[in-house]
C-alpha cells in the first residue's frame, strides 16, 4: 500500500473491538415507527403484514450472516445473537452494528412491496438505529432474551387492551389510558374477557410472544446419520479439526432458517435445542 503524508490520519480511528468470549447481542429498533406506522395505517395494536415483513428482513439477515444464532423480534425492533466465539470483523462494534442494520434495512426496503401490496414506500423512508451488547454468561443470554418476550407480553396485553377499548368500546384514546392506569394484567385479562369476551389466551401466538429465528436441526435418535446429529458434535470444539470446523460451518449455513412464536423464557425451549447455546 502506498504511503503518504495524509496516512497518519489513520491513527485518529479508536479500536471498538467487543470482549472477547462473550454472547453480542445486536439490538435493532425502527426510527420514528409510531409515525411511520401511522403513515403506512398499520392496523392497531397489531400489523400481520408489518411483523412478517420484520421477520423476512431478519431471516435474510441471518442467511448473511451465518454467525448469528438465534434473533427475537417484536413490535419495531429484532435482536441479533452472535455466538460467543464469533470473530467476525475481529469482533469490531461498529462493523457488526453498521453491517446488521445496513442489511436489515436494505431487505426491509426490497420486500416490502412483498407485505404492503398496496401501499408503495415513499420518503421519508424506513430506517433502523442499532447497538450491540456483551453477556458474559448463558444466564446473561438467556434473562436479556426473557426481558425482550416479557416486554412484548406485557406491551401486547396493554396494547391489546388499550385498543380494544377504543375500536370495540367506543370510546376515545385519552379515556382508555385513563380506564387502564393503575391496572394489574389480571385487570386487564378481565377487561378484555367481561366487555368484550376476549379470552387473551385465545390472541395470536405472534402477537403474545414474539419471533424467533433459529437454524432448524431436528434432534435425533443417537447413531442416526444426519445434520442434528452432527451439530451435536459441534459442542466439542477442542477435538475439533480445521476442516471439521469448516464443514460445520457449511452446515450451519445451509440449515433452514426457521421464524417460530415460541416461549424463550422457560428452559423448554433451550433444553431441546442444546446446540444453539453450546
Ligand atoms: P424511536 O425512534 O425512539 O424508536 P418509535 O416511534 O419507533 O421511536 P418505539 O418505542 O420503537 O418508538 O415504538 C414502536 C412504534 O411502532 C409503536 O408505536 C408501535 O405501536 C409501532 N409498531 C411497530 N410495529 C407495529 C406493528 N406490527 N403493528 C402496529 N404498530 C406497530
Ligand atoms: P470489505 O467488506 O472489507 O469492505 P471490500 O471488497 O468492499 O471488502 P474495500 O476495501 O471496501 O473492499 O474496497 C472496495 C472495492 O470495491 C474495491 O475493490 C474497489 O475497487 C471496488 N469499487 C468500489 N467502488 C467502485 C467503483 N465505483 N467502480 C469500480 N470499482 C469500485
Ligand atoms: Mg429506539
Ligand atoms: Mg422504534
Ligand atoms: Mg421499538
Ligand atoms: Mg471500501
Ligand atoms: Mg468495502
Amino acid at each position: 500500500m502506498a504511503n503518504s503524508k495524509f496516512e497518519y490520519v489513520k491513527q485518529f480511528e479508536q479500536p471498538d473491538q467487543l470482549l472477547p468470549n462473550t454472547w453480542v447481542v445486536v439490538r435493532i429498533d425502527g426510527r420514528g415507527f409510531t409515525k411511520f406506522s401511522s403513515k403506512y395505517q398499520f392496523e392497531k395494536p397489531n400489523d400481520k403484514r408489518a411483523l412478517d415483513l420484520m421477520n423476512a428482513a431478519a431471516r435474510a439477515v441471518m442467511t448473511e450472516l451465518p454467525d448469528i444464532t438465534i434473533a427475537y423480534g417484536v413490535s419495531d425492533e429484532y435482536s441479533f445473537v452472535f455466538h460467543k466465539t464469533c470473530t467476525l470483523f475481529e469482533r469490531r462494534a461498529s462493523k457488526l452494528v453498521s453491517t446488521i442494520v445496513s442489511t436489515f434495512t436494505a431487505y426491509y426496503v426490497h420486500l416490502w412491496s412483498t407485505y404492503f401490496t398496496d401501499s408503495p414506500l415513499s420518503p421519508p423512508l424506513p430506517s433502523f438505529d442499532g447497538r450491540a451488547v456483551c453477556y458474559p454468561s448463558v444466564q446473561n443470554l438467556r434473562d436479556y432474551m426473557s426481558w425482550r418476550q416479557v416486554d412484548c407480553h406485557i406491551n401486547n396485553l396493554y396494547n391489546t387492551t388499550f385498543w380494544a377499548l377504543i375500536q370495540l368500546g367506543g370510546i376515545d384514546a385519552t379515556e382508555a389510558e385513563k380506564s387502564l392506569k393503575g391496572t394489574f394484567s389480571a385487570d386487564k385479562n378481565e377487561i378484555l374477557f367481561s366487555k368484550f369476551s376476549i379470552n387473551y389466551n385465545n390472541e395470536p401466538e405472534i402477537f403474545k410472544k414474539g419471533s424467533v429465528v433459529f437454524r432448524d436441526y431436528e434432534p435425533v435418535e443417537p447413531g442416526t446419520h444426519n445434520v442434528a446429529h452432527e451439530v451435536e458434535n459441534l459442542a466439542e470444539p477442542a477435538t475439533q479439526s480445521k476442516s471439521q470446523s469448516e464443514k460445520d460451518k457449511k452446515r450451519r449455513a445451509k440449515a433452514a432458517i426457521v421464524v417460530e412464536h415460541l416461549d424463550i423464557i422457560k428452559d423448554e425451549f433451550w433444553d431441546r435445542r442444546p446446540w444453539l447455546l453450546s
